[in-house]
């Protein structure tokens, strides 16, 4: 038992004993309890004023009430954590304090709005390049603020750390990276990235391959043609014959080279929308690519299994399609072994997305390739791609097909024993046979030969 609760046991005792003694004197016993446990209850009751005052008027430590026993106990306990919560105010005040300063000195804007949409919290960054500014702005709705749909779309969309890229609300030659994320109660943290430089990069980068590409394009096409009518002639020696065949090999390779990089650069600068393309007969585009093939590239060589779905319509860029399907169907075929079987279909994947896939038993690809097939120029063996006419752009081309749709490309692949190339389109962009009767008018492939676009 520690020393306040002795004090407060002696009192007691003191108190009974008091009691015992008068009454044993006086022989009025009521009194002697009465009398002596009075005192001790106003006592108490005095002490618990004082304690109720100081607390009401802050619990300050320098005012603390001067008692012993209990009541000195009650006040150390008191003060101890009324020191504790000061600390842990002062430190909080101190994170609060460096968390403000980080938040400040970050380069990106950086915007926290609530459920409202109305800004509690922005720094230095926001109003140099989103014009947001600290005073006058907090509380404000951020709508009213950034107008730009792209932004609105971001920040009401469920999906976590999406991006865009829209223009700066006060300075049109800037381009921001907008990223949203959720936090907290109905928290959202908004962050802004200048994305400028890089943009004007990728600009000059792809005006610099769309023009240097065309402007080859018309001296390549003389060349090919002169090397085509030397071919012709009769009277030159075979050695000769044989280097003049040769380059023009080379200048037919060239020239899909420069018509691959003319699509490619087309293809970025249309980028993603939603609404682009009219109905495509799929099945009938696929059904005539095949018999192509069949007629053509893959004649002795391939067997090929189609399966198709009549009732599966696509909205789409029909060339796009068309060089979509015959970038993996020439994969298939240049890829796999003579006498092999590649199955094509055209149908829908259980989750309702039209899907367009490839399949060959060829030589597969090692795993640590498969992220890579897309990018330009990139091939598994440099040397085997150009032998067999590859330039190393036709997965490209095809990814950016289906990104400007809305879709994506899925590969599987197993070294020795085959890939698997699905074109994914996004269920919106599927038309069945219904809407087809009551709707839009379907584009049928021509009847001819389709142009070679890769
Ligand atoms: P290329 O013109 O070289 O075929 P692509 O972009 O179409 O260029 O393909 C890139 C690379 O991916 C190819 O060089 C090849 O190594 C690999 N590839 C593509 N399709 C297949 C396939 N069906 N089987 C095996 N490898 C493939």
């Amino acid at each position: 038992m520690n020393n306040a609760w002795t004090i407060e046991f002696t009192r007691i005792v003191v108190v009974v004993a008091i009691a015992i003694l008068f009454g044993l004197v006086s022989g009025y016993w009521m009194l002697a309890i009465l009398v002596p446990f009075s005192v001790y209850v106003g006592w108490m009751l005095t002490q618990i004023r004082v304690l109720e005052r100081w607390i009401r008027l802050g619990a300050k430590n320098s005012l603390a009430p001067d008692s012993n026993g209990i009541w000195q106990l009650i006040v150390q306990h008191i003060v101890h954590a009324q020191r504790k919560n000061t600390e842990r105010k002062v430190r909080l005040s101190q994170m609060a304090n460096r968390f403000e300063a980080i938040i400040a000195a970050l380069p990106e804007a950086t915007v926290v709005i609530n459920a409202n949409r109305e800004i509690e919290l922005t720094n230095q960054a926001s109003f140099t390049l989103l014009g947001i500014d600290k005073q006058r702005d907090l509380g404000q709705k951020i709508d009213n603020l950034i107008r730009d749909p792209a932004f609105h779309a971001l920040i009401e969309s469920p999906e976590q750390n999406t991006q865009v890229e829209i223009e700066s609300p006060i300075d049109n030659l800037k381009t921001l990276s907008m990223n949203c994320v959720d936090f907290g109660s109905d928290q959202k943290l908004i962050t802004a990235r200048d994305v400028s430089q890089r943009i004007a990069v990728q600009k000059l980068r792809k005006a610099f391959i769309a023009n240097a590409s065309h402007e080859l394009r018309t001296p390549l096409t003389v060349i090919a043609g002169y090397l085509e009518l030397l071919e012709s002639e009769v009277d030159i020696p075979e050695h000769i014959r044989r280097q003049i065949t040769n380059a023009s090999h080379q200048a037919s390779r060239m020239q899909k080279i420069l018509d691959d990089l003319l699509m490619l650069s087309k293809l970025e600068e249309k980028g993603y929308n939603k609404r682009s393309g009219v109905v495509v007969d799929m099945a009938s585009l696929v059904e005539k690519l095949v018999a192509d093939f069949r007629k053509t590239r893959a004649k002795g060589t391939h067997e090929i299994i189609m399966n198709v779905d009549h009732s599966l319509q696509v909205k789409a860029v029909e060339s796009e399609l068309y060089s979509l399907c015959q970038n993996l169907l020439s994969n298939a075929v240049k890829y796999s072994p003579k006498g092999s079987v590649i199955h094509v279909k055209w149908e829908k994947a259980p989750e309702g997305s039209p899907v367009f896939t490839v399949t060959d038993n060829g030589e597969g690809i090692a795993p640590e390739y498969i992220s890579r097939l897309t990018e330009r120029f990139f091939r598994v063996n440099v040397n085997r791609s150009r032998q067999i006419g590859g330039t190393g752009l036709g997965l490209s081309i095809v990814k950016h097909i289906l990104e400007n749709l809305g879709g994506y490309l899925n590969v599987e692949s197993e070294l020795g024993r085959g890939s698997e190339f699905s074109a994914y389109f996004p269920r919106y962009r599927a038309i069945d046979e219904s809407q087809v009767a009551q709707n839009v008018q379907v584009l049928k492939p021509q009847e001819e030969g389709f142009r070679e676009i890769s």
